[in-house]
């Protein structure tokens, strides 16, 4: 063996004992994740532009929920989350992992684009890969200590096998309830971690896919969800986290709406007739403390100032307060409303009501 070669093993030997990092997921997200932009150039993950997704990543390294569940809009920062937990996994807890993606399709697509952009343009993720071009495939990413990143999609084969102590599922709710006939896809990957006891985890995170199945159903809960399979139903089973956003007005925190009753529409005359596009200019949001009549200027610093609470917890002054409902999975829900990719973006006129209907299309929306 050469001199120089004792010295890589050597090196590699003291990557893989080296003192892990103890931060949170957010913050090995904000120190070693880049993300790309639009104008072709990248710039560090930044919680300031989707605040509401701190806390479920932070829950995906606590050990008293066996799983984190995100329902909420397309393009509400979910793909910058899920590359942050990798960051943390392949920074702070070299492990196995699997991002299970709902066709193999996707998982390539996401692998080609997002992982390779994430490694050419996060230079501490980029420098744990060995360089080596067997270590390097589309389905199978091995680092430098030896862990492997897999990219799957729902099928038999993919979710029995060895263990993995990370799973992550994107767009659960596009995918079968069953896998081939085995189980569900929350199910079988969740039951891929179980040798690792409280350590294993799996985050699920999607738009919810599946029609209400009782639209009659009187929630007993105000954070609760209406009956559906998938998402929302593990979202039920969870702590039932829901956004409370501070008026600009009175200082008050009230839950973000999830429906068209939380806006006050200007011509309601028209508006059984009315397009939402023809409502938009006029809509503000309602301060359900006490009834302030909010302007969609005040949406992102609102989003901001949010807070999760969950089932069983309240606010008061300004901190969330109570005892979270025992429950074996953190589980949140965003509606549109504090969607910041939906706010920024002018194509959607920066509405609340534009940005609620983007929330949930075909799922749970009374429609004005
Ligand atoms: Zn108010």
């Amino acid at each position: 063996m050469s001199y120089a070669s004792a010295v890589s093993i050597r090196r590699e030997v003291a990557r893989s004992a080296r003192p892990q990092e103890h931060i949170s997921v957010s913050e090995a997200a904000m120190r070693h994740l880049r993300l790309h932009t639009d104008s072709g150039g990248s710039e560090p993950w930044n919680p300031d532009l989707t605040p509401y997704m701190v806390e479920p990543m932070d829950r995906l390294i606590d050990r008293r929920y066996e799983a984190v569940i995100f329902i909420g809009p397309a393009r509400t920062g979910k793909t910058g989350a899920l590359l942050g937990f990798l960051a943390y996994i392949i920074t702070c807890d070299p492990s196995d992992a699997m991002v299970l993606h709902m066709s193999q399709d996707k998982a390539g697509k996401f692998s080609k684009k997002d992982l390779r952009r994430m490694y050419r343009e996060s230079p501490t993720l980029g420098a744990e890969l060995t360089g080596r071009a067997s270590d390097n495939n589309v389905f199978e990413k091995t680092h430098k200590s030896g862990n492997v990143l897999y990219i799957g999609w729902p099928s038999a084969s993919q979710l029995s096998g060895e263990t993995i102590k990370y799973m992550a599922i994107t767009d659960m709710d596009r995918m079968s309830l069953s896998v081939e006939g085995e189980g569900s896809p929350f199910l079988m990957a969740k039951k891929r971690t179980q040798t690792f006891l409280s350590r294993g985890r799996t985050y699920v995170e999607t738009s919810p896919g599946y029609e209400v199945t009782d639209p009659k159903y009187s929630l007993r809960h105000p954070h609760e969800a209406p009956p559906a399979p998938g998402a929302v139903a593990l979202y039920n089973q969870g702590t039932m986290c829901r956004r409370y956003l501070p008026c600009p007005h009175c200082g008050e925190f009230f839950m973000e709406p999830s429906d068209f009753s939380g806006f006050s529409f200007a011509h309601n005359r028209d508006l059984l007739g009315a397009t939402i596009p023809e409502a938009i200019g006029e809509v503000h949001l309602i301060c359900t403390a006490n009834g302030c009549l909010i302007d969609p200027s005040h949406k992102q610093a609102m989003s901001r100032a949010g807070l999760w609470v969950p089932a069983g917890g309240r606010i008061e002054d300004g901190r969330v307060v109570g005892e979270p409902r025992d429950a074996p999975y953190a589980s949140y829900w965003l509606t549109g409303v504090s969607a910041a990719a939906v706010a920024s973006s002018a194509a959607l006129g920066n509405s609340w009501a534009r940005a609620l209907a983007f929330t949930s299309p075909t799922w749970w929306m009374p429609r004005p």
